[in-house]
């Protein structure tokens, strides 16, 4: 649908970008969104479909760098926007709960400290110990969390926004702000540079991700999202039997500081090789990709008032956690813009990454 003289313009029609018209067209304003591909053509079509609660940091770490009352109303939160996109995730939203998984002994010290500090306020997790027929020493296991079909998941939402009136303008790169016309953008990119964001520009780190998905397996080895080492690995079975895996950046660090969505052969081969033994022999892999998200050296996201006008809004960085973060952030900066400004958004103003920088 065509809208005449639109209030909000948005760049990006990911979970983000649609998180936000959808907000915005339902307190009766008029939205377009652009995407220089289709809509989830970015990461939030190419993910790993882990919808998890809380931050990007461990609980521990958000109540010593955020301040405890903070950090509870943080994860909060984002298990209350996870409620609300299981509610209009349909078939797209599994609710399995998740594995955090630690590799080793000392891993295994950290995420207990993780889970004490869960447990003393209050946020349900489980301890498990032996995990895997005991590859694993331990894992916290959250309960509410759940696995998603990620582009699916964004195209049902954008077709809501679209019935609502928002005008979704696909395969058009913006490549300035003044070929928008309206007083208020949102610049929803996450990882993927766009030009638009000036001094902003490149604190958002991009980073590359690359997955891969294996043939259907018959026996159901893994029953939701696992992911560990920091979250470095991560694997999921699909209903239909399929093995995703991604991750192993840290096997080439620097090479992964990119928007380029190539695989590469280093990766892909330390990927296959730890699902094969994971699964206890090789499997092979019928699909292989990559996408681009954004790392913020705070792990906070990154939404506000972009500094040096009132135009130029910003909602992305959320250091590859986005599913969730994406659909609560989008949120916070449309409810910004109409007026009614999240207290957490103090920790996440842009504003920040330019003072450090
Ligand atoms: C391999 C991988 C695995 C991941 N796994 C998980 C996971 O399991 N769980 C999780 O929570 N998060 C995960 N993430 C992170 C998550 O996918 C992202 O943080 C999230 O999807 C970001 O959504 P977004 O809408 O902000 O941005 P994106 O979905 O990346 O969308 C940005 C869009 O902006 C468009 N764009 C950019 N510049 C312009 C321009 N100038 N004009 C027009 N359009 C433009 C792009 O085409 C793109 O479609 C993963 C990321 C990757 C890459």
């Amino acid at each position: 649908m065509r809208i005449d003289s639109p209030d909000v313009e948005i760049v990006g029609a990911g979970i983000t970008g649609i998180s936000a018209a959808l907000t915005l067209v339902n307190a009766g304003r008029r939205v377009r969104v652009h995407d220089a591909r289709q809509v989830a053509g970015g990461a939030s079509g190419r993910n790993g479909g882990f919808a998890l609660r809380g931050g990007t940091m461990a609980y521990d770490k958000a109540r010593e760098w955020l301040g405890p009352d903070n950090a509870l109303e943080y994860w909060r939160l984002t298990e209350e926007y996870l409620d609300r996109l299981a509610a209009l995730a349909g078939d797209a939203l599994r609710r399995t709960g998740s594995l955090r998984i630690a590799a080793d002994d000392e891993e295994r010290d950290e995420i207990r400290a993780e889970y004490d500090a869960l447990r003393e306020d209050g946020i349900a997790a489980e301890w498990r110990t032996d995990v895997l027929g005991g590859r694993f020493p331990a894992a916290i296991f959250h309960p509410g969390d759940a696995a998603i079909q990620p582009a699916r998941l964004v195209r049902r939402l954008a077709v809501r926004a679209a019935d609502a009136g928002v005008e979704i303008v696909e395969h058009h790169r913006v490549a300035s702000l003044d070929e928008l016309e309206a007083p208020r953008v949102i610049v929803a990119t996450d990882g993927y540079p766009s030009g638009l964001l000036g001094d902003l520009e490149g604190l958002i780190i991009p980073t590359r991700g690359q997955m891969i998905a294996t043939v259907p397996i018959a026996e159901t080895l893994f029953d939701c999202p696992h992911y560990g080492r920091h979250g470095f690995d991560y694997w999921q079975q699909l209903p239909d039997g399929r093995v995703t895996a991604g991750g192993f950046r840290d096997f080439a660090m620097d090479s992964e500081f990119t928007d380029s969505e190539e695989t590469t052969p280093a990766i892909q081969d330390a990927l296959e090789l730890f699902v094969a033994e994971l699964v206890g022999q090789p499997v092979p892999v019928a699909q292989r990709w990559a996408g681009i998200f954004g790392l913020v050296l705070d792990f906070l996201p990154v939404v506000g008032r972009v500094p040096g006008g009132e135009r130029v809004w910003v909602a992305g960085g959320y250091s590859g956690h986005g599913n969730v973060l994406g659909f609560l952030c989008g949120d916070l900066v449309a409810k910004a813009i109409l007026g009614d400004e999240h207290p957490l958004l103090d920790l996440f103003t842009p504003a920040r990454l330019m003072h450090a920088a």
